[in-house]
């Protein structure tokens, strides 16, 4: 493998293990761009696009597409969470942490603390920092840019992506140790990508991905020489009082027929909740109000008040609606 080492770790027995990432441009400059994945080793979308995009922005250095060129330097890490990749683990295989629960990290910390540190040191300098996530095993999001207080050319630079949805979120004080929540007091411009859902590898959300971050690369000017069709998707900007999610009135098994990206219209049926041992239909789930689906959930077991969907709202809810299933998806 070609890549740099972002740190490399002695292991128990046997060998030392390393997280390498891509160092992509200029090395005389600092970056410009960092792109993160898989601090959740088992969000595999955002691994797979960025393994493929380090692939091909090689190519086009290397002159293999012409007449792209890239113009900046730009550090990739596909997989930050080397060791859950390898198990299919979302948290550090060795003692269940959360790596974004661990920043800004610390040099002669834990594991975890140096993994975080290093990933820090690696993206400092960028100016534009982008964090890919999956939802958690149960639930599959429509691939949406993620803000959290955003400034005001956070906002406009989140356009840029193409994506059909930016949500915006308040910035949690409950988990003030994220990746994204150190980037901000970095300065510079930073994103959180969510797409799909994790443990699995679903590719239609994937090549969207992948095609955002090359428009995105573009429209910043760091690929030069591609022509966009300029034909994006419709993009919806939504504020932090423009989410509802969706909790289940009832347990039992979730059948629903959609895919996150539907509009839907209030009244309209979501999926039915049955129950497991004879069928009996337990639940309508309604949208309670017209909106964007963005996300759905896609385990049938479900208990009550477990999370079905979550709906973008054209229009700001009143105040007090839950933002309890704001985090723990994927983030
Ligand atoms: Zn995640």
């Amino acid at each position: 493998m070609s890549g740099s080492r972002l740190l490399t770790m002695t292991a128990p027995v046997r060998d030392p293990f390393e997280i390498p990432y891509h160092d992509i441009g200029a090395p005389d400059a600092p970056p410009r761009i960092a792109l993160v994945g898989g601090i959740h080793g088992n969000e595999l979308n955002g691994i797979y696009v960025l393994a493929h995009l380090a692939r091909f922005l090689r190519a086009v250095v290397a002159g293999e597409r012409p007449p792209l060129v890239l113009s900046a330097r730009v550090v990739i890490v596909p997989a930050v969470n080397v060791l859950g990749v390898n198990l299919r683990e979302r948290t550090w295989p060795f003692d269940g942490t959360d790596l974004n629960r661990m920043f800004p990290g610390y040099d002669a910390g834990e594991t975890t603390q140096r993994m975080a540190n290093a990933l820090i040191q690696a993206t400092r300098e960028a100016v534009v920092r982008v964090d890919v996530h999956s939802s958690n095993l149960d639930f599959e999001e429509l691939p949406q840019v993620r803000l959290y207080d955003p400034s005001e050319a956070e906002r406009r630079t989140a356009r840029l992506f193409g994506l059909p949805a930016i949500v915006e979120r308040p910035s949690s004080t409950i988990f003030s140790a994220t990746l994204g929540h150190a980037w901000n007091a970095l300065g510079g411009q930073n994103f959180i990508l969510q797409a799909g859902r994790a443990g699995d590898l679903q590719l239609e959300h994937a090549d969207r991905v992948f095609g955002a971050l090359v428009r995105f690369l573009t429209r910043l000017g760091v690929l030069r020489g591609t022509r966009l069709a300029d034909e994006d998707e419709e993009v919806w900007h939504f504020g932090p009082r423009q989410t509802l999610p969706l909790a289940s009135p009832q347990s039992g098994l979730f059948v629903t027929k959609l895919k996150p990206g539907a509009w839907v219209r209030g009244g309209e049926h979501l999926g039915y909740v049955y129950d497991a041992f004879d069928g009996v239909l337990r639940a309508e789930v309604r949208a309670p109000v017209s909106g964007l689906l963005s996300g759905i959930r896609r385990q049938p077991l479900l208990c009550e008040g477990d999370l079905v969907a979550r709906i973008q709202t054209r229009e700001e809810l009143p105040e007090g609606g839950a933002e309890t299933y704001l985090y723990g998806h994927g983030q």
